[in-house]
């Protein structure tokens, strides 16, 4: 398009929500915004954009994704057939759900063929949302993740380093530790401590200096510790927090995703998930939510994490994933720009997650202000992606 107008609606810019604005588009960024009784002459030549909805948000941005599993129950079953090309296929299918979820940008932490769908999405061979993806996950030998695919094992500070020079030279935009046990690795205690505070070091400063963002997979509190103390960007499900992990959370700016959808997904799905991931999961659910209210109390800044893909969590979740963090205690403001502005930081991509003029016109029209009723986030009205319409 052109250029295009959205008129007197209510927005919500990644920070706060003002009633009866005006959001000028051209091509695919965000030229103006302001009041609607103040909209510059720009605005009365361009298309205005009509149809359904009341109130305008930034695309939201889904921190942890795994575009080549389906979110079927049995994870390990669907790990074991999975090939780069049909990774490759897999994501794109699972792309599209994202973008009629009003979800426009991912991060994808762990998985296969994800860096050639990433670029193929870019190139516009493919729909779907914008994907920062990380290649293979890091985990120790016998770690976390290592029978299902999408993680490779490496040990000691030296081989880390060049494993995570590896993943960028293939393609990876952000790198992903497993610090920690998991829910899904038959064998391994989820808060079981992985790699040593050298290995997350060495890890760490190598994909900072490409300027690569760091995610750690982290569930136990020595390991959440050990990776905030490394310096990592974001700690993924983050379920053990303790007075000294919020406390430094917070003072360091150290991005906590949540994950409620994942754990949530196999505690609640008994006799469905496999029975060993049921157990692990409604082991760690009390921890989980005092773990989210204590970091909200100190001040640790949050982003959506879903990790869409893991049984019962469908990609394109993150709407669900706001709702589950305001039910567990967080203001539906802060879970919004969590969801946006957050989001974008925590990826390194400046010009997305909020509506401002420079930035992309990654935008989403809702029915209801998702500030005032979060629910509506449930049916996106309309998705544009780079300006561009999606189709939904
Ligand atoms: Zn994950």
């Amino acid at each position: 398009m052109a250029s295009s107008y959205f008129a007197d609606i209510t927005v919500f810019d990644g920070a706060r929500v003002r009633a009866h604005q005006g959001v000028l588009v051209d091509r695919d960024r965000i030229v103006w915004t302001g009041p609607h009784a103040r909209a510059p002459r720009d605005a009365r030549a361009a298309r205005e954009v009509g149809g359904p909805g009341r109130a305008l948000t930034p695309g939201l941005i889904d921190c942890h994704v795994h575009l080549c599993f389906d979110g079927r129950a049995d994870f390990a079953a669907e790990a074991a057939g999975l090939t780069p090309a049909l990774g490759a296929i897999k994501g794109t299918v699972n792309a599209r759900k994202h973008l009629a979820n009003g979800v426009t940008t991912v991060r994808d932490l762990g998985g296969i063929g994800i860096i050639e769908l990433a670029g193929a999405i870019e190139a516009g061979v493919v729909p779907g949302p914008r994907v920062t993806p990380a290649g293979s996950a890091l985990t120790i030998t016998g770690g976390h993740g290592h029978s299902i695919g999408i993680a490779r094992q490496v040990d000691g500070a030296d081989a880390i380093r060049r494993a995570v020079r590896e993943e960028i030279r293939a393609g990876a935009l952000a790198i992903k530790l497993i610090a920690t046990g998991g829910v899904l690795t038959p064998g391994i205690g989820a808060t079981f401590t992985a790699f040593t505070p050298e290995e997350l070091t060495a890890a760490i400063e190598e994909a900072h200096s490409w300027d690569r963002g760091v995610a750690a997979h982290a569930i136990g509190a020595e390991g959440i510790l050990q990776a905030v103390l490394a310096g990592v960007d974001t700690v993924e499900h983050c379920v053990q927090v303790t007075p000294r992990i919020a406390k430094e959370m917070a003072a360091r700016g150290t991005f906590r995703g949540p994950t409620i959808s994942a754990l949530m997904g196999i505690a609640g799905n008994e006799g469905k998930a496999p029975a060993y991931a049921v157990a692990k999961a409604q082991a760690l659910v009390e921890e989980a939510k005092a773990g989210h209210v204590r970091s909200i109390r100190a001040g640790v800044r949050h982003i959506c994490s879903t990790d869409a893909g893991t049984p019962f969590n469908p990609h394109g979740n993150a709407p669900n994933e706001v709702i589950a963090m305001i039910d567990w205690g967080m203001e539906p403001l802060a879970a919004m720009v969590a969801a946006t502005a957050n989001g974008a930081e925590a990826l390194r991509i400046p010009d997305v997650g909020r509506i401002a003029p420079g930035m992309r016109a990654d935008l989403v029209l809702y029915d209801a202000d998702p500030v005032e009723d979060p629910t509506s986030l449930r049916e996106a009205r309309a998705v544009w992606k780079d300006g561009a319409r999606v189709r939904i």
